[in-house]
């Protein structure tokens, strides 16, 4: 059997006895994204081999590169690395789904730019980033500022808002994992509520947290080394 094969089964046994353990029913499955920054298409089409079609790339030229490799149509690429203003008319026609959107101006440029022929029809779905463990290092939005920008967010024609994203401060203990996806989760309850919005998507959980994740209620799980192995350059 393959490396790739190998990981590929490991991925997607874990994943299995999550679901199972969190007792969450078939109506909420969770979407496995296989993060493929920095490996070489060919890693790519032998995970597409393997039936994988969801990719996450975090840098724009290398993943418009893989797009040109790419013979097939039924890719869905995910762009899940931070967002430079001058980037957005990049990723905005290129990709489905965008899970960084960390600041007002950059989900009003990708609407705006969301407006080729081909994609002028298709909203591109979204998360918007939250800052959960509030480092003040890390992008995102504070869960207070969240609540005054995606009134604005909400009415971008080019954009449909499906959910938050957080990549919470590592930890090791299983309830502290928990507790940052729980608040995640809370977050986007609340935010539905008051906006009447139906956000469906919560992009959280990585190699060492997907049980956390899934436990949670995870519904997109962000996976590269741990599929991938160690990236190639
Ligand atoms: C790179 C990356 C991942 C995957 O990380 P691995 O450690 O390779 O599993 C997940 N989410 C984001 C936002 C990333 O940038």
């Amino acid at each position: 059997m393959s490396m790739t094969r190998k990981r590929f089964d490991h991925i997607n046994q874990r994943i299995a006895e999550a679901m199972q353990n969190s007792q969450r029913s078939a109506d909420s499955p969770v979407t496995l994204l296989a993060v493929s920054k920095r490996h070489s298409w060919d890693k790519i089409q032998a995970l597409y081999e393997l039936g994988q079609r969801e990719f996450g790339e975090s840098y724009v030229q290398e993943a418009l590169e893989k797009m040109k490799q790419s013979p097939h149509k039924d890719i869905i690429w995910h762009f899940i690395g931070p967002i430079q203003s001058n980037k957005t008319k990049d990723i905005a026609p290129n990709f489905h789904w965008v899970h960084s959107v960390d600041r007002l101006k950059i989900a009003r440029r990708l609407s705006a730019q969301r407006t080729t022929h081909e994609t002028l029809s298709k909203p591109l779905n979204i998360c918007l980033q939250i800052n959960i463990s509030q480092e003040p290092q890390k992008s995102g939005f504070s869960t207070d500022e969240i609540f005054t920008a995606i009134a604005e967010i909400m009415t971008l024609p080019h954009l449909k808002l499906r959910g938050l994203m957080a990549i919470p401060k590592p930890s090791k203990a299983p309830a502290e994992q928990k507790l940052a996806f729980k608040q995640l989760r809370e977050l986007m309850q609340q935010l539905n509520q008051r906006f009447n919005l139906q956000m469906d998507t919560l992009s959280m959980g990585m190699s060492g947290d997907l049980e956390a994740a899934i436990a949670e209620g995870a519904s997109i799980i962000r996976i590269g080394t741990a599929l991938f192995g160690p990236r190639e350059y």
